[in-house]
């Protein structure tokens, strides 16, 4: 359910969506990172199941190392349409900051070497129970990040997960995949949106 996302928000000075609906869509299911300079740069991990992004703020960003255990905190559903979202969330309301599309491109299941990127009920299925089950593992064809990953929620937490790199073919433990900062939708990085400040912001 997204309503939590829309009793975050005030609709008027925000330029985000506002959900009309919850989507449908067809083909594989998406993902997408978004670059977020909110009170403390983050970013948000989202993962497409039952007409929504699952997300998660992840502050210190993916790591192509697998030795490295990033700490995601699982936030509000997302509408699926937030996905293309990128600018400016002006002073004064949720979420402030700027937002650039940081990394998308499809994702799916791949426990025991199986994947359903061509089969979108048996990927949502095996997402929920990775959800409820806490360990949750994918595989991920984006521009910035592929292979395979896993989301594992902490012990004894609802909302605390630990976004790690998978040892595969990808991993790479001294890349900063982080270095590569610009949109993949607009090229466009935070501080070139920080250059364009919207006439609103007093802050
Ligand atoms: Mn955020």
């Amino acid at each position: 359910m997204i309503q939590d996302y829309k009793d975050k928000r005030d609709f008027k000075p925000t330029p985000e969506l506002f959900p009309e609906r919850e989507s449908t869509s067809e083909g594989p299911l998406i993902f997408v990172v978004q670059k977020h300079a909110g009170r403390q740069l983050h970013y948000d991990f989202r993962l497409e199941v039952g007409g929504v992004l699952k997300s998660w703020a992840v502050s210190k960003g993916p790591s192509y190392n697998p030795g490295t255990k990033r700490l995601a905190i699982m936030v509000e559903d997302h509408p699926l349409d937030y996905s293309n979202f990128e600018g400016t969330i002006p002073q004064g309301e949720y979420g402030a900051g700027q937002v650039i599309v940081w990394d998308r491109g499809t994702y799916s299941p791949d426990e025991d070497g199986e994947f359903f990127f061509n089969d979108r009920t048996k990927a949502e299925e095996k997402v929920r129970e990775g959800l409820v089950s806490g360990i949750l593992s994918i595989s991920i064809r984006g521009e910035k990040l592929k292979g395979s990953w896993t989301l594992v929620r902490m012990q004894h937490s609802d909302k605390n997960w630990l976004l790690i790199k998978h040892r595969d073919k990808f991993a790479a433990p001294n890349r900063n995949i982080l270095k590569e900062d610009a949109s993949v939708i607009s090229g466009l990085t935070i501080d070139d949106l920080n250059s364009i400040r919207p006439s609103s912001d007093k802050g």
